[in-house]
């Protein structure tokens, strides 16, 4: 059997809608990065709707969120679960509440992490961030291409909600009289959550599973001895009792089937992944110099910040599993992994 993803829809324009499951329509909206789009889900909810996510704080996206609730007969949008608290899915949970009263709800971990984004403070300090660029290789003359690249949280999503109806791992509500299941996961986010309805077999997966494109899994820099591939890839136990029929609603590209062959490809993807960073620390190298091993395309700046990221959480699985070392140079002040034993 193919391990490819299978896609029963085409793909939508920005704005527009369509049922993929009863009661429950994918929405796509525009993001400004080479990742150009996320899809959003409304979930038929009694008189209004609850939605999956929010998109990012842009007019654009506002624009098409009044169009399509006016499309939908201006029913009360009762609450917005969202997955994570990065700006593409948290970006206007602030505005809808303003505009509709609709209600957040969210892991608590993910709604304090995006507390304290907002004040781009202690994990979203940006010099910090810088500084802990530097010391994994890069030079004063690219640290402005990264603090571009790295952004500003409060511009890109409105004001966080003050309130939060927590959700948590294997917890359960309805949602228009069916039932749904938590299904929290880790390494792209803190307490990332995503959504199982066994009656009508259907996952929203968030960003947690994605059919073309892989998550970001980046080591942060508040957390700079952290393994957050090792959280992600362990999430992936927490999918494989659902159903291989099951249909999948992810955040970016399009619905699919095919949810644990997809889980055994990002398994050996990241395996494969890991073997190059392994067999290029042959003598010690920085993550800075991991980068083009891993990625053969041109990045933007953007793309740069999530690539030293998704270097270091490479370095760090090994560095768990005891292949490399991790040692800080005391004549350049530089982080560099080398293999264990060696
Ligand atoms: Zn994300």
């Amino acid at each position: 059997m193919s391990s490819e993803p299978r896609y029963p829809h085409e793909d939508l324009e920005y704005g527009e809608t369509l049922e993929v499951a009863p009661g429950i329509f994918w929405l796509k909206m525009p993001l400004p990065f080479a990742l150009d789009h996320i899809n959003l889900y409304l979930i038929e909810d009694g008189e209004g709707w609850t939605v999956v996510d929010t998109g990012w704080n842009g007019d654009d996206v506002k624009a098409h969120w009044v169009d399509v609730i006016k499309r939908f007969g201006d029913r009360p949008v009762k609450r917005a679960i969202v997955t994570h608290f990065h700006p593409d899915h948290l970006g206007l949970a602030g505005w809808l509440r303003e505009e509709y009263g609709t209600a957040l709800w969210m892991t608590y971990g993910e709604w304090l992490q995006a507390h304290l984004a907002w004040t781009q403070d202690v994990t979203h300090d940006v010099e910090g961030w810088m500084q802990f660029f530097r010391k994994n290789g890069i030079d004063e003359h690219s640290v402005d291409a990264y603090r571009a690249g790295v952004g500003n949280f409060g511009r890109w999503t409105t004001p966080v909600p003050p309130r939060v109806r927590r959700i948590w791992h294997n917890g359960e509500f309805e949602i228009g009289g069916r039932k749904w299941q938590v299904i929290v996961g880790g390494g792209h986010s803190p307490e990332h959550a995503s959504l199982y309805c066994p009656e009508l077999k259907v996952l929203i997966s968030g960003d947690q599973v994605l059919p073309r494109i892989t998550t970001n899994i980046s080591v942060w820099f508040a957390e700079p001895e952290g393994d957050p591939l090792r959280h992600f890839v362990e999430s992936f136990d927490r999918f494989r009792h659902l159903p291989g029929e099951c249909f999948v609603l992810p955040s970016h590209n399009r619905p699919f089937y095919g949810l644990l062959e997809r889980l055994d490809y990002l398994r050996d993807h990241h395996r494969e992944r890991l073997d190059i960073a392994r067999d290029f620390c042959t003598e010690p190298r920085t993550a800075l110099e991991l980068i083009p091993v891993l990625f053969k395309r041109e990045l933007d700046n953007h793309q740069i910040a999530f690539a030293m990221g998704e270097a270091l959480s490479h370095l760090h699985y090994l560095v768990t599993e005891g292949t490399l070392v991790r040692m800080e140079d005391e004549a350049d002040g530089l982080i560099r992994y080398r293999r264990a034993g060696g």
